[in-house]
């Protein structure tokens, strides 16, 4: 996986600043996340990465390149949200594909590798089924397939499980982990549930009215028993 800088980032909003001064590195293979209450510019930060919203200040760097001039879809990055975004015609197979279509890819290649993507998250079996077909969980598990089919170098992920029960949830952690584990990517992951943040990370960022107030480990920052 990538490592990733921000320095003296900056977001304002007219007069008001939604992110203030945040630096942050997080090393390459890490799990890191930014923790905060709603409105506290984690996903005006996670944004900034993507490259959806431009910085008031500051910069981003990836792999020791300034990518702040560089469009979203040149950053090399996986992006899997809340709200999935699946196309609802067409198959879980043609989802998964989508980004290695955009990028060029062969057909014969394009199939191979999504069958690939979607056995890592355990739905091969319905790569021809459509996405309405499938419950709130596989479906963001495609959407997950669809992040990591062209081998991001970085994985953002914007509360991906908040549209989910309890249950579901906690599958989907234990799964995230496995595939964060086994792919050695760099996630930035962005949640305001504290137990979320301490059951996944390697790092918590916790952020409070656009600052981050506190980085370390989940021991360093909460006693667990
Ligand atoms: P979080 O992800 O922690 O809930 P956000 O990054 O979404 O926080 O928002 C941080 C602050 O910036 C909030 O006060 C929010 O209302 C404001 N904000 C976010 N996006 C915009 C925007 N496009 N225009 C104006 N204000 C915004
Ligand atoms: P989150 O659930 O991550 O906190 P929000 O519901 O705050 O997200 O924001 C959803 C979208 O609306 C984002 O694209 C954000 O940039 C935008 N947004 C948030 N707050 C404002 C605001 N005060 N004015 C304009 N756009 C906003």
């Amino acid at each position: 996986g990538a490592d990733l800088r921000l320095s003296g980032l900056v977001k304002r909003y007219g007069g008001t600043a939604a992110v203030e001064n945040v630096d942050l590195e997080v090393a390459s293979g890490e799990f890191l996340t930014l923790l905060g209450p709603s409105g506290s510019g984690k996903t005006t930060t996670l944004s900034m990465i993507a490259g959806f919203t431009e910085p008031s200040g500051g910069s981003v760097v990836i792999d020791g390149q300034e990518i702040t001039a560089v469009p979203p879809h040149k950053r090399g990055l996986g992006m899997v949200f809340q709200n999935y975004s699946l196309f609802p015609h067409l198959s879980v197979r043609e989802n998964v594909e989508f980004p290695l279509r955009q990028r060029g890819v062969a057909k014969a290649e394009r199939a191979r590798r999504a069958m690939e993507a979607l056995e890592l998250v355990e739905l091969q079996g319905r790569a021809n089924a459509k996405p309405s077909q499938l419950s709130g969980g596989q479906q963001q598990r495609v959407a997950l397939a669809r992040a990591l089919v062209f081998e991001p170098r970085l994985l953002l992920m914007d509360e991906p499980f908040g549209a989910l029960d309890r249950a579901l949830r906690e599958r989907l952690q234990v799964e995230l982990r496995r595939l964060h584990h086994e792919l050695g990517i760099t996630v930035v992951f962005v949640t305001h549930d504290q137990e979320e943040a301490l059951t996944l990370s390697d790092r918590i960022a916790v952020f409070n009215e656009g600052r981050i107030e506190q980085v370390g480990t989940p021991e360093e920052l909460y006693e667990r028993p």
